[in-house]
């Protein structure tokens, strides 16, 4: 029988109830005894559900005897409908899947898709490529982005250099490792000399179930089924289960030209409907997807440029982040001139895990950059977290000294915000009043952005300032300095005004 939706379906249309807090509180002590560090069994009730504590942080749901026979249902009523799986361990062990909704607006994602990237176990400058990416940190907008993990393919076809690459990795990186090979001996000789670090094992397929299987469960490993048949992958799956394999990662498939594309994102998405729809036991688990699948499925001829073939790649990428596949492996991306995959992906990445329930905004207030002397600017911003973050690393970038005044703009950006009438003069001249702007320089200048020129006159009545028009972007401030910044100027000008 096939379990998945084979119609048309719109995502969403059917939508599992979430437990409430109450559910989980009915199972709960209830003597508000604050062991957990919560005032009450309520609020506990409330940050489990959050994903903020565990079960085992409740004293009494793990000792006491009368609450012991709590623990499995509580377990299970907080369980998400696709469970998660852990790769590594220590700080940069990564959590896959988990999640309970197909679309974030639903509620929200609550684990990244994850990046591995792929290593040839034969390759000549491995020590040199994972020192490149395990240090490789990118900071944007206040986050910093990594890599989450490591996949070692085995492309020698030797067991013996397989175990070498693998403890190579161990010995200078920390990030999680996935084990890539076919061959189940190949495999769990690697998986032997590595396991305290509890990689991912890829792949199990329908001839070395039993093996990989029985090697998981005495190792407690988790592991990936590769197949392009879903019926086939499921089954797997609950053969697997049944027989005490507990971590487990779906590959349904990546596939590239013509048609394909659509056979890959409709069997992702087939898989997470049946698991969070559907509450599929035997499709319970996160999805994979393997875009470096490119160089090996797609014959490549001298007809395109290599950085084509890097787009294509890059393409399927962006396609299954933007479907929460779970983990997703990488070819492009391992050089340090291929940073602009991972720049693109990881800001990709960064934009649809964005949790849709937490305001973007940030404290008003005014912020100092760098040392500002008496006569140093006030830029005038909103308290939109991707607004104030950029202006802020614009003006420490350009090594400027100066004030950031942030408003209050209810977390919506400048354009929107001048629209809607949330950045506007009487709000500007309030936030120079609470936080004192003029206190600190020995002048009474604003700059406001470009696109809020038009509040120009009214702000310099409501807050009493000689206000300057500055760039629309803050990237242009430099240039501004360097040519309209005036201020003794300005302040002749403010001087002279009849008032
Ligand atoms: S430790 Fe358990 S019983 Fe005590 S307050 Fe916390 S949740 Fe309630």
């Amino acid at each position: 029988m096939n379990i998945f939706f084979r119609e048309k379906k719109v995502f969403g249309e059917i939508e599992m109830a979430r437990p409430s807090p109450l559910e989980v509180y009915a199972l709960l002590d209830k003597s508000n005894c604050k062991d957990c560090g919560y005032d009450t069994c309520m609020a506990f009730a409330t940050d489990i559900l959050e994903r903020k504590i565990r079960v085992q942080d409740c004293t009494h749901i793990m000792q006491d005897p009368k609450q012991v026979k709590y623990q499995e249902k509580l377990i299970k009523l907080i369980t998400p409908p696709q469970k998660s799986v852990i790769i590594g361990t220590g700080d940069h062990a990564v959590t896959v899947g988990g999640e309970e909704v197909l679309m974030r607006h639903q509620l929200t994602f609550y684990n990244q898709t994850a990046i591995f990237m792929e290593i040839a176990d034969d390759d000549a400058d491995l020590e040199e490529i994972v020192d490149y990416l395990t240090n490789l940190k990118l900071e944007r907008i206040g986050d910093v982005l990594m890599l989450d993990g490591i996949a070692l393919r085995n492309v020698s076809g030797d067991a013996d250099q397989f175990k070498l690459a693998a403890n190579k990795i161990v010995k200078i990186s920390d990030l999680p490792i996935m084990l890539c090979s076919f061959n189940p001996e190949v495999l769990m000789a690697a998986a032997d000399e590595i396991k305290d670090k509890r990689p991912l094992l890829y792949a199990v397929t329908k001839d070395n179930w039993e093996q990989i299987g029985k090697f998981a469960i005495e190792n407690n490993l988790p592991v990936a089924i590769a197949s392009s048949n879903l019926d086939e992958l499921v089954s797997l799956s609950a053969t697997l289960q049944k027989f005490g394999v507990n971590e487990i990662v779906l590959d349904s498939g990546t596939y590239f030209g013509p048609g394909n594309l659509s056979v890959t994102y409709d069997n992702i998405m087939q898989l997470r409907t049946a698991a969070i729809n559907k509450e599929d036991g035997n499709a319970c688990w996160p999805v994979m997807g393997v875009p470096a699948a490119y160089w090996s499925k797609v014959k490549i001829g001298n007809d395109k440029e290599p950085w084509e073939h890097q787009y294509q790649e890059v393409i399927m990428a962006a396609i299954m982040e933007s479907i929460d596949t779970n983990l997703i492996v990488l070819h492009t991306g391992q050089k340090k001139e291929e940073i602009w995959a991972l720049l693109a992906l990881m800001t990709l990445r960064q934009s649809v895990f964005s949790d849709p329930r937490i305001y973007p905004a940030v404290d008003p207030g005014l912020y100092k950059i760098g040392e500002p002397d008496d006569m140093a600017p006030i830029f005038v911003t909103s308290n939109y977290r991707m607004t104030k973050i950029p202006v802020e690393q614009d003006l420490q970038g350009a090594n400027l000294n100066c004030w950031l005044l942030v408003v209050d703009t209810e977390g919506i950006g400048i354009e929107s915000a001048v629209a809607g009438g949330q950045f506007n003069a009487g709000g500007i001249a309030e936030a120079v009043k609470e936080f004192n702007a003029f206190d600190s320089v020995k002048h009474r200048i604003l700059v406001i952005p470009g696109m809020a020129a038009r509040l120009s006159g009214a702000l310099e009545d409501e807050a009493d300032a000689y206000v300057v028009v500055g760039p629309r972007d803050s990237s242009g401030i430099p240039k501004f300095i360097e040519t309209q910044w005036k201020p003794e100027e300005f302040m002749k000008e403010y001087e002279s005004w009849e008032r």
